[in-house]
């Protein structure tokens, strides 16, 4: 198959859909993969390595989508994408389609057959094209805390692991899935002091396993969150209800019980975030304060890190890509989780959580 790898367009991205590595891949399946002139330069990969890899460079968007069968991206398509694509084109990508009514319109008037990895599945129930972007938010939660904990950044002026004779930060880590548990892994290696709240009794017991008494856990009721808020230096808000909005787990009257000048990181936050006084940020001013509490509220953390992002997006998505190249639709029918994937065939929407938000049939 010919895939296509644009350069992705939306603000602030500069992960890419292929790394040369994933081009090899698919070049030694025996595939051809096209390339747009500079897709790479937000990971340091130029032309020339992807060349290297195999790949075709294309010097213009619309040459890649009109030779392509499939296009593998990172992003969801922006306008000016949606109208490249075509019936029989296959679409391989993020999408979050649910709030998403104009791009949904777009996709389904194209014909493309969209394959979105936020909703393909494991045989577990995860979501295995997430979890790796959770791993990066998880790991850079606790650098973004420590940046922020500096006075110049309006912190308190606390180092996370202390010093000897000087004791380490507090950490309070509200949910403790993937993001909760990677940034438990960051903050226990730096030395500071960890706490990992959650719901799940299950998910405490695996937790308490990997840590051997490093971090402690606590069952996350209302109580125990405000007690653990109220003596923290940094809280991680890493909580998750697959197909809501976040769950909000700190009020504002509650920031008064805080140490003054703490560090709230709401990685939650692309699902509405999980403390009451959480707004968006970007990753040009990524903090504010709100009653002497910083908070650190960015959106798309990966995408500060786009080398460590892309390779661990790659990894996880190249298996699916893979298959999608050899057998086409095929793949589709044969891999149950695959097929939970996809979200546009044809001009009609094909997940029931897609349809249902935007009040369509499936
Ligand atoms: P996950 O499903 O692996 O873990 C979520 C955990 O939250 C689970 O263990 C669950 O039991 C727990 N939980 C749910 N409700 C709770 C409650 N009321 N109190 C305590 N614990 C509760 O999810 P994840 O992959 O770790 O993702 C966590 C959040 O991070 C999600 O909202 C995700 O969208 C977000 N995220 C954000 C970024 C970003 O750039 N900001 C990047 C990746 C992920």
């Amino acid at each position: 198959m010919r895939i296509g790898v644009p350069k992705e367009i939306k603000v602030e991205e500069y992960r890419v859909g292929l790394t040369p590595a994933s081009v090899r891949e698919y070049v030694a399946h025996g595939h051809e993969v096209v390339v747009q002139r500079g897709a790479g330069d937000g990971i340091g990969a130029g032309d020339e390595v992807y060349t290297q890899a195999g790949a075709r460079i294309a010097d213009t968007a619309e040459e890649v989508f009109s030779v392509a069968e499939m296009i593998v991206k990172v992003k969801e398509p922006q306008p000016s994408e949606w109208i490249r694509l075509r019936e029989g084109q296959i679409l391989f990508t993020y999408l979050h389609l649910a709030p998403d009514v104009p791009q949904t319109a777009g996709l389904i008037a194209s014909g493309c057959t969209a394959v979105a990895y936020e909703t393909v599945t494991d045989a577990r129930g995860g979501l295995p094209l997430l979890a790796p972007m959770s791993e990066v938010a998880g790991r850079l939660a606790i650098e973004a805390a420590g940046a922020a904990l500096r006075k110049s950044a309006d912190g308190m002026g606390k180092l996370l692991g202390g010093v000897p004779g000087v004791p380490p930060s507090r950490v309070a880590i509200i949910g403790g899935g993937v993001v909760g548990t990677h940034a438990a892994r960051m903050a226990a290696g730096l030395g500071s002091d960890v706490t990992i709240l959650d719901r799940s009794l299950p998910r405490l017991r695996l937790l308490d396993d990997l840590f051997l008494g490093r971090v402690r856990t606590r069952y996350a009721t209302l109580e125990a969150i405000e007690q653990e808020v109220f003596a923290a230096d940094v809280v991680i808000g890493a909580v998750l209800v697959p197909g809501a909005s976040a769950p909000k787990l700190v009020s504002r009257a509650q920031l008064a019980g805080m140490k003054r000048r703490a560090v709230l990181v709401d990685v939650a936050i692309d699902q509405g975030g999980c403390f009451e006084t959480s707004k968006p940020t970007t990753h040009q001013a990524p903090t504010y304060l709100v009653d002497d509490i910083v908070h650190y509220c960015v959106a798309n953390m990966p995408g500060a890190v786009p080398v460590t992002s892309s390779h661990a997006l790659n990894h996880a998505t190249l298996p699916f890509g893979l298959a999608l190249a050899s057998k086409g639709l095929r793949a589709l029918v044969e891999d149950p989780h695959l097929r939970t994937g996809l979200n546009v065939h044809r001009g009609r929407i094909t997940n029931r959580a897609v349809a249902e938000s935007q009040h369509l049939s499936a």
